[in-house]
């Protein structure tokens, strides 16, 4: 009797499944009464775990760990970082990318939008010419999109921002562990990150300081993180964080190996279906993620279908109660409206193998063989 495989998980942008050394871990420390501000033996210990891991994710991103402060994840971080500068400098405006994470288009709701290019590079003379037309406080353009996977010219944004006096937000979530973050240099004054996205737990992130002097707070009512996070610190999911910043920095260069697995899956599902478009193709892209659509054939035909091969993906933008929208990215980019709305994304991790692009080629024969005739 042969045995049905197991899901084949290429979704990992959407997270990303917990490494073992990090469950380890978060169970033993789950066991200890860790609360980090206490003064007694589990205090001073939980205190200690928190101190390294904020080492690790420092290390992670090339800045000092004094720069790190953790909360629940990026989602708070974005709010953290839009909702203070919105509120403290009600007379500038704030500019965010048209591709932002949800998380920093609905905490700025009347943030003026920056275009990007068709495909998905931010338009920087359109901020140049929206930094001149008016004061603005806070720029946030994210390092990698979630959906392209495309790389922001973040050295040019910092540079703008600080010829025109704003500061700059820049969401990494995506970027972390998947291309070199040079934090200390990069120019960024509040950068978001999340553990899950690298194989530590959920609920867990970081937002990290640079140099500008002011402290967003969302959070108030406890001393911890410095103030400028209340709250007990979730110690497992903090260390769990560190173990994943550390094995994610190790495992650096088999990441960048799976730009060649992506490239090449890329040809082969084109080869297979010449009308296929690969979005932000000729664009600095993250080794891992490929958003492809083959007008014609919609995001949630794709989506059951490939999940009925045993195939996780995602069409890469919000799913509300069970409809799949347009994916708000590709519309921004110029997508045809059959284009964006027949998106599927496809994200490998850090263990995806030439044998499970095999599985998914076949699969995507199948599934576009059945829509020729
Ligand atoms: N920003 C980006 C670019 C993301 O991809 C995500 C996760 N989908 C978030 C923010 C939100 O992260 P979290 O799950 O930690 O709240």
């Amino acid at each position: 009797m042969t045995q049905a495989l197991p899901p084949l998980y290429l979704d990992h942008n959407a997270t990303v499944p917990m490494r073992p050394a990090v469950m380890a871990a978060i169970m033993d420390i789950m066991r200890i009464p860790a609360n980090a501000s206490s003064v007694h033996a589990y205090g001073r210990q939980a205190r200690r775990l928190v101190e390294e891991a904020r080492a690790a994710v420092a290390a992670l991103i090339g800045t000092q760990a004094n720069q790190v402060i953790f909360n629940s994840g990026a989602t708070e971080g974005n709010n953290t970082v839009l909702k203070y500068i919105g509120a403290h400098f009600e007379e500038e405006q704030i500019l965010v990318s048209a591709i932002e994470h949800p998380s920093v288009l609905e905490a700025a709701p009347k943030a003026a939008r920056i275009r990007v290019d068709p495909q998905g590079i931010l338009d920087l003379s359109h901020l140049e010419s929206l930094l001149k037309e008016k004061k603005t406080s806070l720029v946030s353009v994210m390092h990698a999109n979630n959906e392209t996977g495309a790389i922001q010219p973040v050295a040019e944004i910092a540079a703008l921002c600080n010829r025109h006096g704003a500061f700059f937000h820049c969401d990494a979530v995506q970027a972390l562990g998947k291309i070199t973050l040079d934090f200390g240099n990069a120019g960024i004054d509040f950068l978001t990150l999340s553990a899950h996205k690298i194989g530590g737990p959920q609920g867990i992130g970081a937002l990290v300081f640079g140099g500008c002097g002011v402290t967003p707070v969302l959070l108030e009512g406890g001393g911890q993180e410095k103030k400028a996070r209340a709250g007990t610190e979730n110690v497992a999911g903090i260390y769990g964080f560190g173990i994943a910043a550390r094995e994610a920095l190790a495992g650096f260069e088999t990441y960048q190996a799976l730009r060649r697995l992506r490239d090449g899956m890329e040809e082969r599902l084109q080869e297979i279906a010449p009308g296929l478009i690969v979005h932000a193709r000729d664009a600095p892209r993250l080794p891992n993620t490929s958003m492809v659509s083959l007008p014609g054939i919609g995001s949630e035909t794709l989506l059951m279908a490939f999940d009925l091969e045993g195939i996780c993906l995602s069409n890469g933008s919000a799913c509300s109660s069970g409809t799949v929208r347009a994916s708000h990215v590709l519309r921004a980019m110029g997508a045809e409206e059959n284009a964006a709305r027949c998106a599927l994304r496809i994200s490998l991790g850090h263990n995806t193998t030439a044998a499970d692009i095999e599985r998914l080629i076949e699969a995507w024969s199948k599934i576009t063989g059945r829509f020729k005739h």
